[in-house]
C-alpha cells in the first residue's frame, strides 16, 4: 500500500425482501470480495468493508460517516443483490467523496449445472447494478464505472488508477499554495478565478510576501547551510571549482542552498504543499532560487514559476498520484520548436526549474551566468536531459465561470547536448503528431507551462476531471484537429447546460 493514511470504503448494497439469511451470505461475499481485493498487491490504498446497506437510513448514515471521515478518500458500490434506487437517493446527493460504481459479482462462471434460485437471489449485479447506475445517472452524479470480476487484474488496475486520482484529491483538499510576488506582468493564461479554483478544486492559493521568505533566508544557521552544500557536492556532478571556499563559485552554491533552506522552512511552518516565484521579486536573494525550486519539486512541492500557482498545484497532484511510481514527474515548459518533418518536436526546459525526478542521468550542479529579472548573477542550477518514453502533459486554464483541464499525450525522445544552453530539458513530440498536438493545444488555450509524468497517463486525467467536475480535453494518438474543435464546441454546450440542469 503506497497511502497507508487513507482508505477506500466499500458499501454493498442489498434489501431485505430475500431474507436475513440472504443478507449475511451477501456480507460474507463482501468480505472475501474485500479481502481478496487488499490482498490482490495491486491496490495502492486500503479497502474498508463497511457491511451491507439495506434501507434509505443505512445508506444516508453510510455516507454522513464517509464525509466526515477525513481517512476516507472514495465511496466503492456495488449492488449484491437488487438494491431499489429510490433508497439511495439522499445519500448520493450528501455524499461529497469520490465515487467508484464497481459492476462485478461474487460468482464468476455461471454454474449451468447447479444453479438455482438461491443462487439467483445472491447474484444479482447484473439487474441490481443498473438500477444504480440510473439513479447515479438521473442525479447526474460524477462516479467512475468499473465493469470487470473482481479478481480480474485489469479490474484492479482499474480500481487502483482512481485510487491514486483519490489521493490526488484528497491531498489537494486542504492544499495552501503560498505565491511569493504575483503572477509575471501581463501574462494571462496563468492567471485565474482563485475564489473558484477553492471552491472547485479544493485549495487555496495565498500570497506572501518574499519579506516573510527573508526572515527565514536571514536567520537559516551557517551549520545546516554547510551540511546541505556537502549534500550537493556528495550527490551531483560538479567541477571542483565550485568547492574552493570562499570563491565567488563557492559563495553562490552557498547562498542557494540558504535559498533552498529557507523556503522549506517558510513551507514547512504554513503548512503549504506547493509555491510559485517571479523573478521581479527576489527579496535579498542573490539569485533566482532555481536549484531550491528543483530539489523541492523532487520531494512533492507543487511548483510553478512565474506566479503559476495553477501549474504549481497540478504538479503537486502529480506527484501524489504517481507516488511511488517509477520515472517521475516535472514542472515544464514549451521552450522552443525543433521542425523535423515527422519527427518534429518540442524541446520542454524553463530557466532553470526542472525537476531532477525526470532526469535520464545523474544531474550536474552547474553555475551559470543568468541575465532575466531583478538578480543578474551567476546562478546554480541541476543540469540534465530527460528519459525517454511515454508520458502526459496537462494544464488546467480559467475560461471564464469554469476551468479546462487540457492534456497531451506525448513521447520523450532523446536530446541532444546543449552545450551552450545550461539547463535541464526534455524533448517530446505530442500526440498524434506535433502539428495536431501543438494545434490542438493551442485551439484549446493551453498554457506554455505544463505539469508532466511519465508514469501517469490520461485515465488519471479523466478520472480526475470527474471527480472535480472540469472540462476536459484530450489531445492523444487518435485525435485530428476536427475532433478537438468538436470537443470544444460540446464543451461550451455542455458546461452551459449542466449549470443550468443543476
Ligand atoms: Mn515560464
Amino acid at each position: 500500500m503506497i497511502y497507508n493514511d487513507y482508505q477506500v470504503w466499500f458499501v454493498t448494497g442489498a434489501q431485505l425482501l430475500y431474507g436475513g439469511d440472504a443478507v449475511i451470505a451477501v456480507d460474507a461475499h463482501s468480505n472475501e470480495m474485500v479481502k481478496g481485493l487488499n490482498d490482490s498487491g495491486r491496490l495502492p490504498v486500503p479497502v474498508v468493508y463497511k457491511g451491507t446497506v439495506n434501507s434509505e437510513k443505512e445508506v444516508t448514515e453510510c455516507f454522513r460517516a464517509a464525509n466526515n471521515d477525513p481517512n476516507c478518500i472514495g465511496v466503492i458500490t456495488w449492488m449484491h443483490t437488487f438494491s431499489p434506487a429510490k433508497m439511495w437517493i439522499h445519500g448520493l446527493q450528501l455524499l461529497k467523496k469520490p465515487l467508484l460504481h464497481f459492476h462485478t459479482q461474487f460468482n464468476k462462471e455461471i454454474p449451468w449445472d447447479t444453479m438455482d434460485m438461491d443462487f439467483m437471489n445472491l447474484n444479482q449485479s447484473a439487474h441490481g447494478d443498473r438500477e444504480f447506475g440510473h439513479i447515479c445517472a438521473r442525479l447526474r452524479k460524477p462516479r467512475k464505472v468499473v465493469v470487470g470480476h473482481w479478481q480480474d487484474p485489469a479490474a484492479q488496475a482499474k480500481i487502483a488508477v482512481w485510487m491514486r486520482v483519490c489521493a490526488g484529491w484528497a491531498d489537494a483538499q486542504d492544499m495552501l499554495i503560498l505565491r511569493f510576488g504575483d503572477q509575471m506582468n501581463n501574462v494571462a493564461v496563468t492567471d485565474g478565478d482563485k475564489v473558484e479554483a477553492e471552491m472547485r478544486l479544493g485549495y487555496h492559493v495565498d500570497y506572501c510576501p518574499v519579506s516573510d521568505l527573508m526572515k527565514y533566508y536571514n536567520s537559516v544557521k551557517e551549520t545546516d547551510v554547510l551540511a546541505l552544500v556537502a549534500e550537493y557536492f556528495a550527490t551531483y556532478d560538479h567541477d571542483a571549482a565550485l568547492e574552493v571556499v570562499g570563491s565567488d563559485a563557492y559563495v553562490k552554491v552557498y547562498n542557494s542552498a540558504r535559498a533552498e533552506l529557507a523556503l522549506r522552512g517558510i513551507l514547512k511552518d504554513k503548512g503549504a504543499k506547493a509555491f510559485t516565484t517571479n523573478f521581479d521579486d527576489l527579496g535579498d536573494m542573490d539569485q533566482i532560487p532555481g536549484l531550491a525550486s528543483q530539489r523541492l519539486m523532487a520531494e512533492g512541492y507543487g511548483f510553478g514559476a512565474e506566479g503559476d500557482w495553477k501549474t504549481a498545484a497540478l504538479y503537486r497532484t502529480f506527484w501524489v498520484m504517481g507516488k511511488g511510481l517509477p520515472k517521475g514527474c516535472s514542472f515544464l515548459e514549451d521552450y522552443t520548436l525543433n521542425f523535423a518533418g515527422e519527427r518534429s518536436a518540442i524541446l520542454q526546459a524553463h530557466m532553470l526549474e526542472v525537476c531532477p525526478l525526470i532526469a535520464a542521468q545523474k544531474p550536474r550542479l552547474e553555475l551559470n551566468f543568468l541575465g532575466i529579472g531583478v538578480c543578474k548573477s551567476q546562478t546554480a542550477r541541476l543540469v540534465f536531459t530527460s528519459k525517454p518514453g511515454d508520458g502526459v502533459a496537462a494544464t488546467v486554464v480559467d475560461m471564464g465561470g469554469r476551468f479546462r483541464m487540457i492534456a497531451n499525450e506525448v513521447e520523450c525522445i532523446e536530446s541532444k547536448p546543449l552545450p551552450n544552453l545550461h539547463v535541464a530539458s526534455a524533448l517530446w513530440i505530442p500526440k498524434p503528431n506535433f502539428e495536431v498536438g501543438a494545434g490542438g493545444w493551442i485551439l484549446a488555450g493551453g498554457t506554455h507551462h505544463t505539469a508532466f509524468s511519465y508514469d501517469l497517463d490520461v485515465e488519471y486525467l479523466k478520472d480526475y476531471a470527474e471527480i472535480a467536475d472540469i472540462e476536459l480535453v484530450i489531445i492523444g494518438k487518435d485525435s485530428t484537429i476536427d475532433t478537438i474543435k468538436q470537443d470544444l464546441r460540446n464543451g461550451e454546450i455542455y458546461y452551459m447546460l449542466n449549470k443550468a440542469l443543476k
